[in-house]
């Protein structure tokens, strides 16, 4: 085995238990690694101490679009553009720090995750291939992630126009508080700063400054 080879088979390893520890599934790691599949259930058993979940992965692109996931699915993809303007990362190194800074902000502002490392990865590669983009919010100037088919001439962001039912639940309630309050305008996280991107909120400015 070449010295090479032997390398990128200890970067892949060290790759993929990090990713499975964030909860990725099989398929992921698959596309992210040249590790065979044997060597990638074996770890992942490992890892977690249960075989990962079986199946292919069950997301399209309108699961993105729904309320609560919307939010999240923005606040992801703001992030993840801050990164790519801010820092030398790329590839699945760049998602992986989105993912964390998301999980950062979520922390700070106590609010439940909606995204998975999985659902995350997958809104990336929808981005990657086009069939998600962003639309600027005309009530508050926030990007949201939006199907390219649809008209986004007036787009109004899901915080500008909550549905009816988004706040009822406990979740909604509780996640929308610790927006609100974050002291940010209603599309917070989202806010069209000409730097790039804007985490309202300066916990996660801090945080974002301190990572970055
Ligand atoms: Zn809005």
């Amino acid at each position: 085995m070449s010295k090479k080879s032997l390398l990128t088979e200890m970067r892949d390893t060290q790759l993929a238990i990090e990713l499975i520890e964030l909860g990725a599934r099989p398929q992921v790691l698959e596309t992210e690694t040249t590790l065979s599949r044997e060597r990638l259930l074996k770890l992942y058993k490992e890892v977690k101490g249960v075989s990962p979940p079986k199946g292919m992965l069950p997301f399209s692109t309108d699961w993105f679009l729904t309320w609560l996931p919307n939010v999240h699915s923005s606040l992801f993809i703001n992030i993840r553009r801050y990164i790519a303007k801010n820092s030398d990362c790329e590839g699945i190194e760049a998602v992986l720090k989105t993912y964390r800074l998301y999980k950062e902000y979520l922390h700070t502002n106590q609010i439940d995750e909606v995204l998975s490392f999985t659902r995350a990865w997958t809104l990336n590669r929808f981005f990657e291939n086009r069939m998600l983009e962003t639309a600027v919010c005309s009530g508050c100037g926030g990007h949201f992630v939006v199907h390219p088919d649809d008209l986004h001439s007036q787009y109004v962001c899901g915080l500008c126009n909550k549905p009816a039912r988004a706040g009822k639940t406990r979740k909604a309630k509780a996640a929308e508080g610790s927006l609100q309050s974050s002291g940010a305008p209603a599309g917070l996280p989202f806010t069209g700063e000409p730097a790039g991107m804007a985490l309202a909120g300066s916990e996660a400015r801090t945080a974002l400054t301190a990572t970055v």
